[in-house]
């Protein structure tokens, strides 16, 4: 007997499987060679609900639980291992930190289009010097004439180079330490935004 999964959940596993093997599965390896991104594959993920699943409805999401969220990446990831770190960079690292921490405002206006999958969503916070370290954090941010001013780089930035909405810490007040650091949301397309060189991940 299956305590855990209830039918919406076996829903997800059948969907995310059968996209997995007869869509996911046949690019994989042509996908980590070139390594390029699949855009068109995170558009149907997006068309099927998947990067928007454990949240709300009214926050552009499928409405189910972090469960079918699992079993959605779980069944990816069988396929090819770099569209679901895809899929779970931008609802976990993308989506999360506006869902859990950003205002009503925030949510409707950032985290709607990337739960509907209009838009793609990524987390910056490892830098050159500051991995593990978080604390180590040297990108600043000033407020001026009303404005905040953003200086500094990030490293590793899964979907950083295609998303539309990156949230990102920056060191705000260099005399508080680790309370300090504040974490902004920003559209990719603001100016003085720029994506740097591409890592050679494979082999
Ligand atoms: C596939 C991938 C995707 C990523 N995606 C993102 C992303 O979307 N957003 C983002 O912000 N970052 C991302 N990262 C970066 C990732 O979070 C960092 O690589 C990680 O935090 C480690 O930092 P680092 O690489 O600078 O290594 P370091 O912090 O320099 O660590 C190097 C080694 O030292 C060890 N070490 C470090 N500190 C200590 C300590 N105090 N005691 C003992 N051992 C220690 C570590 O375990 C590690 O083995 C990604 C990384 C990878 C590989």
């Amino acid at each position: 007997m299956d305590l855990l999964l209830k039918e919406e959940h076996h829903q997800v596993r059948e969907t995310a499987r059968k996209f997995a093997d007869e869509v996911v599965a046949p690019r994989a390896r042509e996908m980590d060679e070139k390594e390029e991104f699949p855009t068109d594959i995170v558009r149907q993920m997006g068309e099927l609900g998947f990067l928007g699943l454990p949240y709300p409805e009214k926050y552009g999401g499928a409405g189910l639980d972090m469960l079918a969220y699992a079993i959605a990446v779980e069944e990816i990831a069988r396929a090819c291992g770099s569209t679901a770190i895809t899929l779970a960079a931008h609802v976990s690292l993308g989506c999360g930190p506006v869902y859990e921490a950003g205002t009503e405002e925030q949510k409707l206006k950032f985290l709607v289009p990337m739960a509907r999958g209009e838009a793609i969503g990524a987390f910056g916070l490892t830098e050159p010097n500051a991995g593990s370290d978080a604390a180590g954090t040297q990108t600043r941010a000033e407020h001026r004439d009303g404005h905040w001013r953003v200086n500094g780089s990030k490293i590793y930035i899964t979907n950083g180079s295609v998303a539309k909405y990156i949230t990102f810490t920056a060191r705000t007040d260099a005399s508080k330490g680790t309370k300090g650091i504040s974490a902004f949301i920003m559209d990719t397309s603001t100016p003085g935004f720029r994506v740097g060189k591409r890592e050679k991940k494979m082999g």
